[in-house]
């Protein structure tokens, strides 16, 4: 197994200034599985649905290489349902309901073929969870990244800190990053970050980019000007499913492959913005990822000459 992704496979609601759906796919892992899967095939699902979740786009992550023998599946029961309003500016959005249902009790098992796993991505859910997850691995995978979110900061901070320094790789939003330092400045936040231990520490700030960290580099990927922007869900997951899928494929976890990967990311995002819920995140070509990533090379490019002096 070359990929374990752990996290939500879910229902949303979502209200944007263009629209409002009923009850759609959504879920942390669905779209972190979607976006790597078009980087590496050998991918396995550890999550928790309930009876009502719809089986085609079961089928859908079975048809991209996506195993699902570790996703549990409750009999009478409801799969997790978050429902979020984003404000005019798609850059922030309000929590209107989360409803834990199947996740209340979720105890994860991760399947014999998955437990030497080289990289393992663990999507936004209790940190809890995520820790039983790396403790059931036969060997520490090549690398661990973590996703996270207010909420759980809100709610199980002690946890969450624990589940921290247990990884190599965190990403969270901006906000979050301030949150969890104290800080506002995000070059103080991303320090006192990476004491509380992973290597890496990746700043998601929407539709202005990301910031890579460690002790002692910064390096800048851009979002991509988009014309059509629908739905920001899943845009971090996205980002985390490129970012993962593409170091899994490279097989090369140095700080200079994380700058690549983080486009990667980036490109991936860029397409789930552009549609409600999973929906731009299926049947892409690698054609339609190589012009998104030429894209980005062209939005960055320029030359300076210096003036001697
Ligand atoms: P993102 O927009 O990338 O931050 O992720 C949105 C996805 O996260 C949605 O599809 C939700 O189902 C899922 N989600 C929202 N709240 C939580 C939570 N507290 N724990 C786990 N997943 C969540």
């Amino acid at each position: 197994m070359s990929l374990l992704v752990v996290g939500t496979v879910a229902f949303d609601a979502i209200e944007t200034p263009f629209g409002k759906t009923d009850k759609i796919v959504g879920g942390a892992a669905s779209y972190i599985a979607l976006a790597a899967s078009y980087f590496t095939k050998n991918i396995g699902l550890v999550s928790v649905i309930g009876d009502d979740f719809p089986q085609d786009f079961l089928q859908l992550l079975k048809k991209q290489s996506v195993d699902l023998s570790g996703l549990q599946q409750k009999k009478g029961e409801k799969s997790f349902f978050w429902a979020g309003k984003y404000h005019n500016d798609l850059n922030s959005r309000d929590t209107l309901v989360t409803e834990l249902n199947v996740l209340a009790t979720f105890d994860p098992v991760v399947p014999e073929a998955y437990k030497s796993c080289d990289f393992l991505m663990l999507g936004n859910l209790m940190p809890q969870v995520q820790q039983k997850v790396i403790q059931q691995l036969h060997k520490r995978p090549k690398l661990i990244v973590l996703d996270t979110m207010n909420f759980w900061m809100d709610s199980a901070l002690d946890e969450l800190m624990k589940t921290i320094a247990l990884v190599d790789v965190l990403t969270i939003n901006d906000s979050e990053a301030r949150q969890l330092s104290g800080e506002y400045s995000l070059v103080k936040a991303a320090q006192k970050i990476l004491a509380m231990g992973p290597k890496v520490l990746i700043i998601k700030k929407g539709e202005h980019g990301a910031l890579l960290f460690n002790k002692e580099e910064v390096f800048f990927a851009p979002a991509l000007p988009l014309e059509e922007v629908y739905d920001p869900t899943g845009a971090g997951d996205s980002f985390a499913g490129g970012f993962i899928g593409f170091l899994a494929q490279t097989k090369d976890i140095s700080f200079e492959n994380m700058k690549r990967a983080i486009i990667h990311g980036s490109a991936m995002a860029s397409f789930t913005v552009e549609k409600f819920g999973t929906e731009r995140l299926v049947g892409l070509t690698q054609k339609n990822i190589d012009e998104r990533l030429q894209e980005f090379v062209e939005l960055v490019q320029f030359d300076i000459s210096f003036v001697n002096e």
